[in-house]
């Protein structure tokens, strides 16, 4: 069990309409237990195009996973699909049945409609896993020594079965390692000198585990990876090996989890005790958004404004209409001030704004798209800097600035 063929199934997807996630996710999980994604197609709800896409993924690898079409609806035609694939036929499945009765008497839905019921009908050949989140079961086919699974299009019923379900079903059945990976960010080493000072540690490393080294910028990432058959005895593995760094790194280590520089500054407001809050104009919200995307983030988010009319951050932040009218609203004065009134106002360490113009279309005040000025103000020392980013449509630019003012503090 080695490569895995991905399928998306439904016109709201090739239309534009909804972003295919799914793959993402199931590429993801399977890759932790050694199973390489080698193609993911996206297709339409037709019988004859999911019957020839089973075939050429059938082709390529030794597992096939769709998703989507399984709903009790007419343009959902994944089920007759597969049973005309595997010469077979559809017949009601008590066990099935049973669990769709349970799960929606659960849910207060006495009457069990022909549509529901339908839904209880699978290929007679197939194994079912049944699903905890909705009405449409999961079906493994088998091909040879060739597996598919066909699941419903909905994410979050997708996730726990793929997790819960068949991701164990896949370690168990084929004798699979999972394999964990963390990341250890290290800032004020040049990479060379680091592979010199860890080198031990490395060499007495768990034969399990493997390191490898990314740099990004003025960080240079370490990537740890162990392998082995108890996921959570593998994380307290690569926690214990991390440990094991500090004595020797530690003043230079900033984060020990994932990508994202959220998180990373998660961890190191988290560490440090400081709390931030935010006063934002043309990113509306998208720091905030950022700032929260942890769990645990109300230990150090305090809260945010998204002071958009000029009058608001008078009001609210307590900037100055005769700072506004010597320099306008878009100006590093402004900026500032609103850091200041946004740290009063929310009794915070750190507090964070921007003033800009996100476009299309200049600013009220003439001012070109694309100009921001946001200030970083940590304890009663404020930064104000300038970005100039006219190539940015409106989201890309909230969402760059936003990325950017993190990255700045991390
Ligand atoms: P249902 O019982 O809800 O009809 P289904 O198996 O028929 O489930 P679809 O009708 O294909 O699934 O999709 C249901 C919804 O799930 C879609 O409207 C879409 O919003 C979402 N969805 C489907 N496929 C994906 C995907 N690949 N990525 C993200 N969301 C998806
Ligand atoms: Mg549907």
């Amino acid at each position: 069990m080695e490569n895995a063929v991905l399928i998306t199934i439904g016109d709201e997807i090739l239309s534009g309409n909804t972003v295919d996630t799914n793959s993402n996710f199931i590429a993801t999980e399977l890759k932790n237990i050694g199973i390489k994604v080698s193609q993911i197609f996206t297709i339409s709800d037709e019988i004859d195009v999911i019957k020839n896409t089973l075939k050429s993924a059938f082709e390529i690898g030794d597992l096939v996973i769709t998703t989507g079409g399984l709903g009790p609806t007419r343009d959902d035609k994944t089920k007759k699909a597969l049973a005309e694939f595997f010469d077979d036929e559809i017949a009601l499945d008590e066990v099935t049945f049973e669990h769709l009765k349970s799960y929606m008497e659960k849910r207060g839905r006495i009457e069990i409609l022909e549509r529901n019921r339908e839904q209880a009908f699978v290929p007679t050949k197939s194994t079912v896993f049944q699903n905890h989140f909705g009405t449409a079961p999961c079906m493994m086919m088998q091909n040879g020594n060739k597996l598919s699974f066909s699941l419903p299009g909905v994410p979050y019923e997708v996730k726990p079965l793929i997790k819960d379900q068949i991701v164990p079903y896949l370690k168990e059945k084929f004798n699979l390692n999972y394999i964990s990976t963390r990341i250890v960010s290290v800032v004020g080493i040049p990479e060379s000198i680091l592979a010199d000072r860890i080198e031990e540690w490395e060499l007495a490393l768990p034969e399990n585990m493997a390191l490898s080294y990314l740099p990004v910028g003025t960080r240079v990432k370490l990537r740890l990876t162990a392998t082995g058959e108890n996921e959570q005895f593998l994380q307290i593995q690569l926690e214990n090996q991390i440990q094991k760094l500090f004595p020797i790194i530690g003043e230079n280590i900033i984060a020990t989890s994932e990508d994202k520089i959220e998180k990373i500054l998660a961890e190191i407001l988290n560490e440090k005790e400081m709390t931030i809050s935010t006063a934002e104009s043309c990113t509306g919200g998208e720091l905030a958004k950022l700032l929260t995307s942890n769990s645990g983030s109300s230990k150090y988010f305090i809260g945010g404004i998204v002071a958009y009319a000029t009058e608001k951050k008078v009001d609210i932040l307590n900037v100055s209409e005769g700072t506004i009218e010597r320099f306008t609203v878009v100006s590093e004065e402004v900026a500032r001030e609103m850091a200041e009134g946004c740290q009063n106002l929310f009794k915070t360490d750190i507090s964070l704004s921007t003033t800009g113009v996100a476009g299309p279309g200049k600013g009220e005040d003439g001012k070109d798209v694309g100009t921001v000025y946001y200030t970083i103000r940590v304890n009663n020392k404020s930064e104000t800097f300038k970005l100039y980013l006219p190539h940015l449509d409106r989201p890309d630019f909230v969402s760059f600035v936003s990325q950017k003012i993190i990255q700045d503090l991390v």
